[in-house]
């Protein structure tokens, strides 16, 4: 009989099982390549690299290329064993590597932008490359005849981009702090709608087609999930970095995203719980605890012989307060705040310990992170840092937890265990309540 496992997935916590070291510059992605003891990485030292793994456990370039222009931002389709990079020339190179990954031949140069490219993705159904870059623009180019489709132009850098290979929708952030939800078509597209919640430029994307929902990352340290499958517009704020939030991954089947910060931190937040909306903040002219009026409510503070005091807002029910009415703070993971923010005093009582309770773990990367990717089958992930170091990290439970992991252990990946174990039951490394453990 299958036993539940109860812990939550905080217990998952990464270990460093490799370091690969040899750019000479900043490493601005890199690609786990699935079912290969390999990584793929692009740098602005100008060359993109493939290195696998040998015997001694280190892995050593098998192959290095040297590009015109710093590297920027790279795709990797498996099946085709085609790697696209942009750079900051603004095009976009496809090569084709080799099946026993010691050859890339060069296939064709895209001119997609004017300057740095900042994404990328393929989509093999439709023969597009499509990419987003610093000069404010979005293009999708036919990989066939290397010709352009189409372009859409925003009013600051487009820099990030994720895209629905069913329905051909794409999401742009761009450096205004919005992103851009448009339909691509073969020449043309259309602007669906546009999301507006970060105040900083939106730093990366993720997109989950089976939930659909949508996290963005940004510059405010903070990430949103816009619920764009439950069609009622809701959105939770999640709040632990204390950084630029750099990268993301949504795990599907176990409800966790992970995400990772320029400083270097790595959180995985449950999402399997349920939570609840920030509210949106309330304006008055006077505090609505109090009534002392804000120092720009002249009238009143005439009035009543007052000064006027400065307005702040109450995190979890967004009322105006004065700092007097909110001179506490708390956590509230619920609402995503995963370190402590104003309450005002009547929340601040409200809030029971448990209520306190993280929703998340958080982790050291310790090094300062540009870009991350998973190959979630293995439960790997690879971090790349602007200190030119590349790591391949595990997301492990402890065996405490469950000791029946050993075709999960960092040990077994040799294996390299298929995508398909997900679906069987088996433990997952990263546990939830959905996860069940065979005894
Ligand atoms: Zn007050
Ligand atoms: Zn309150």
């Amino acid at each position: 009989m299958a036993a539940e496992i109860h812990s939550r997935p905080q217990s998952s916590r990464p270990v460093l099982l490799s370091k690969i070291e040899g750019h000479q510059d900043a490493v601005t992605a890199a690609l786990l390549i699935p079912k290969e003891d390999g990584v793929i990485t692009a740098s602005e030292d100008r060359t993109i690299r493939v290195w696998l793994k040998r015997d001694s456990g280190q892995y050593w370039p098998s192959i290095y290329h040297t590009m015109a222009s710093p590297c920027s931002a790279m795709a990797y389709h498996h099946d085709s064993r085609r790697i696209f990079v942009g750079q900051d020339n603004g095009a976009v190179m496809e090569f084709h590597v080799s099946e026993d990954f010691n050859k890339m031949n060069f296939i064709k140069t895209y001119p997609a932008h004017q300057n740095r490219v900042s994404a990328i993705i393929f989509s093999v159904a439709a023969e597009w490359v499509i990419s987003t870059g610093h000069d404010k623009c979005v293009s999708w180019m036919c990989t066939r005849s290397g010709n352009m489709l189409g372009r859409h132009f925003f009013t600051s850098w487009a820099s990030c981009l994720q895209y629905d290979y069913d329905t051909q929708y794409a999401f742009v952030g761009d450096y205004s702090g919005q992103i851009t939800l448009l339909k691509l078509e073969q020449n043309s597209c259309s602007v669906i709608t546009t999301l507006k919640g970060h105040e900083g430029s939106i730093a990366c994307l993720w997109w989950d087609p089976i939930q659909r929902l949508l996290f963005s990352g940004a510059s405010d340290n903070s990430i949103i999930m816009w619920d764009i499958g439950g069609r009622k517009g809701r959105t939770l704020l999640l709040q632990g970095h204390h950084d630029r939030v750099q990268s993301l991954c949504y795990l599907q089947l176990t409800r966790q995203l992970v995400s990772c910060s320029s400083d270097g931190g790595i959180a995985v937040w449950n999402m399997d719980v349920s939570r609840e909306e920030a509210p949106q903040w309330l304006e008055s002219d006077s505090c609505q605890k109090c009534e002392q009026p804000f120092f720009w409510n002249i009238k009143q503070m005439w009035d009543t012989k007052t000064l006027g005091l400065r307005q702040h807002h109450c995190r979890k029910c967004g009322q105006a307060v004065c700092g007097k009415c909110s001179s506490k703070r708390s956590s509230y993971p619920v609402m995503g705040f995963e370190f402590q923010v104003r309450v005002c005093d009547s929340c601040y009582d409200s809030i029971k310990d448990e209520d306190r309770t993280s929703l998340a773990t958080f982790h050291e990367g310790k090094h300062n992170i540009t870009h991350m990717s998973m190959d979630v089958a293995r439960g790997l992930m690879v971090t790349c840092g602007t200190d030119r170091i590349v790591k391949v990290t595990c997301l492990v439970v402890p065996t405490s937890v469950c000791v029946h992991m050993a075709p999960w252990s960092c040990r077994g990946r040799k294996t390299s265990s298929p995508s398909h174990f997900w679906s069987a039951g088996s433990p997952s490394l990263f546990t939830s309540s959905h996860a069940t453990c065979r005894g």
